[in-house]
């Protein structure tokens, strides 16, 4: 079997960062092409409004966003593939990676694949995930407007979302599974001075109760060892931190702890040339859509060069 087609530049991931990355690099006649992942859009197809992406005067909902965004990039030529990669080969170049349905070698790669929630792995926690479980508040509070609902965690997300859901909720229990909160001091203070927020010190979810929609959680005091069950509970947040999806890449590129892609300071290169890293992937700090379409266009102008410094394309 022949080679396949050597590309110039192959993104992985079609979210903020990865469409932002083949508008820019389609304009510069790279013919990119997008390998969409499972998660075709990224984290804001589960989004409701978005109130925060410039340009939108009166909000625009997650998934059209990502419709008009996919739209834009298409008018210049990008190719979609709805395929995820599953193996990188970066030990020789024009480098080589495989996808659930085949192969493909390129000249340059950016590795856009975001980052997923984490949730605790509970069997009726995955079952009732959007019936009352969410890990996006944003996403989903408005739901429970004047219901009692349980937040998880104890970091500046859990601590946000705490102050968040009390807009709608008539009270927010906030478990967190030490003796303190992980969580920056003036989000503390905010949380602490909340009437609306209980917190539970070592408290953990031990199981979701309900069969089509959450109808209370069972709730382990990790001091006492003690079960309670909890049925004024109508919604459960995670807000437990987010994995990167990186696992095809870690083996060959720097990260760090926690498997985020690391990029040169105020750049998206990674530690082997012409590969670049955008988006949630490499941002455990930021993680906004505007940041990731930024990172995105960064990852594309330097793709740019650097194939420009190999001779051109
Ligand atoms: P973090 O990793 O900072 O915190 C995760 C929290 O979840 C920790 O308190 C951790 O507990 C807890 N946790 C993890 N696993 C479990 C589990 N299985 N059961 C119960 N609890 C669990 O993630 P965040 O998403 O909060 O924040 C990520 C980054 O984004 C941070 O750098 C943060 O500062 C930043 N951020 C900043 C914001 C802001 O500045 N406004 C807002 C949101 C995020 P433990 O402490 O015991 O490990």
């Amino acid at each position: 079997m022949s080679d396949p087609r050597i590309e110039n530049v192959v993104i992985f991931g079609s979210g903020p960062a990865g469409l932002t990355a083949a508008l820019y690099a389609a304009r510069a006649n790279l013919e990119p092409i997008v390998y969409e992942g499972v998660e075709p859009g990224g984290q804001l197809m589960t989004t409701t409004e978005v109130e925060n992406f410039p340009g939108h005067e009166n909000g625009i909902m997650g998934p059209e966003l990502m419709e008009v965004m996919k739209k834009q990039v298409e008018r210049f030529g990008t190719r979609f593939v709805l395929d995820e990669c599953t193996a990188v080969d970066f030990s020789q170049w024009p480098y080589r990676f495989t996808t659930s349905q085949g192969q493909g070698q390129a000249r340059t790669i950016i590795i856009a694949t975001g980052a997923s929630a984490r949730y605790l792995g509970l069997p009726n926690e995955l079952r009732l995930r959007g019936h009352g479980v969410s890990a996006c508040a944003t996403c989903d509070g408005f739901f429970f407007r004047g219901q009692e609902i349980a937040v998880v965690g104890g970091g500046d997300s859990a601590a946000e979302e705490a102050g968040f859901l009390t807009r709608f909720a008539s009270k927010v229990h906030l478990l967190v599974r030490r003796d303190k909160l992980r969580a920056s001091k003036i989000m503390q203070d905010r949380v602490l001075a909340n009437p609306k927020i209980q917190v539970h010190w070592n408290h953990g979810v031990a199981d979701v109760l309900g069969e089509k929609q959450v109808e209370g959680i069972r709730v382990q005091d990790y001091v006492t060892g003690q079960v309670a069950d909890w049925t004024q509970i109508k919604g459960l947040f995670l807000a437990i931190g987010h994995t990167p999806n990186s696992r095809p890449f870690v083996h060959a590129l720097d990260h760090d702890e926690q498997g985020y892609l690391v990029t040169a300071p105020g750049a998206t290169r990674t530690n082997l040339p012409g590969v670049f890293a955008c988006g949630d992937v490499q941002d455990r700090h930021w993680r906004q859509a505007i940041t990731a379409a930024g990172t995105g266009c960064m990852a594309a102008l330097e793709a740019e060069r650097w194939l420009e410094g190999q001779g051109g394309h």
